[in-house]
């Protein structure tokens, strides 16, 4: 999953980094940081519920579709340069 946060829109309440404290923190000023933007699905839990408790809605999971592997090349056209004879 990759996850983002809209500094603009944080209000620096706190609720995600205490949900999700290895994908969240604060920087400095007090606003959010996300610290690994595609946390392994392990933390899928914690990062919804940060999502869920965030006052803002500043943060957002981007839930992609599947990515398909590329389509059956085939067998190449290639010209037969073998000659019999
Ligand atoms: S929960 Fe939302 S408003 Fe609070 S610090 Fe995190 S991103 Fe900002």
């Amino acid at each position: 999953m990759k996850v983002t946060a809209d500094r603009s829109r944080c209000m620096a309440a706190g609720h995600c980094a205490i949900s999700a404290p290895d994908v969240f923190d604060h920087g400095e000023d007090g606003l959010v940081v996300v610290l690994d933007t595609e946390p392994g699905e392990e933390r899928r839990r914690e990062v919804e519920l940060a999502e869920d408790l965030c006052p803002s809605r500043a943060i957002a999971i981007l839930r992609t579709a599947a990515v398909a592997g590329p389509p059956d090349a085939g067998t190449p056209d290639t010209p037969d340069t073998a000659s019999a004879g």
